[in-house]
């Protein structure tokens, strides 16, 4: 059974006169325990397709259903607790609260979860690279590290729905092949996996690869 549906997913940008089409007509199915790579060139849509089917954003056409539940055209507050249920979600800027450290970040997504679990808290930091940088606040963390902690976060509850843009920008081979054997254990665990990524070593352990061109998925 499909964990997430995104049917004919539309969505259109504009800035005075000018329409971008970034989304034309993208469907997506993914399954439980799948892990699934996004990829494509800069401006091809990915960011705004992770967003759309999170609900962050809402397609200005098409449908979206998460868990058998409609998320697209769903009041503020039925999307986030949606969201709570079913994603973790790692974006290209905006996952950590600046006042936090690393390890304070983590800490907080996992009591919003109501799933504290110190053990799990210091693996995370482990897997993604930080262990020496747990206890640095989000303004003295380069690009990457940042990109990692925010990973962490959206790693904290164990969703079962991980949707992550770019997690391994400017990492190591070491952090990437720990990062490779999570997301491969989460697929055994029938936990899904959906990242936009340029890496090529990332790309190639996943289940599947969706390209998009222009808005449109080109070969799934
Ligand atoms: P990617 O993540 O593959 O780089 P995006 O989804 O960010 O692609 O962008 C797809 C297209 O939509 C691009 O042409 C981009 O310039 C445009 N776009 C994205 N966000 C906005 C926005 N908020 N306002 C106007 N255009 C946007």
């Amino acid at each position: 059974m499909s964990v997430l549906v995104a049917h004919e997913l539309y969505r259109f940008y504009h800035i005075g006169d000018d329409e971008t089409a970034a989304l034309r007509g993208v469907s997506l199915h993914l399954s439980a325990g799948e892990f699934v790579a996004l990829t494509g060139p800069s401006g091809s849509g990915k960011s705004t397709l992770l967003a759309c089917i999170t609900g962050l954003d809402e397609p200005d056409g098409g449908r979206v259903e998460v868990g058998g539940l409609r998320l697209s055209r769903r009041s503020e507050a039925v999307r986030a607790r949606l969201r709570a249920a079913n994603f973790g979600i790692l974006l290209q800027s905006g996952n950590l609260f600046a006042h936090l450290t690393v390890e304070e970040n983590i800490r907080t997504q996992m009591l919003l979860a109501r799933k504290p679990d110190a053990t799990r808290l210091h693996q995370l930091v482990e897997i993604v690279g930080l262990s020496r940088r747990a206890h640095a606040f989000p303004t003295e963390l380069s690009g990457g590290e940042t990109a990692r902690a925010g990973l962490a976060v959206a790693l904290a509850a164990d969703p079962p729905i991980l949707v992550a843009d770019e997690p391994t920008a400017e990492v190591d081979r070491d952090t990437e092949a720990r990062l490779i054997d999570h997301f491969q254990a989460r697929r055994r665990t029938g936990l899904t996996t959906l990242l936009a990524t340029h890496s090529k070593a990332l790309a190639q352990q996943a289940d599947r690869i969706v390209r998009l061109l222009d808005g449109r998925i080109v070969d799934a």
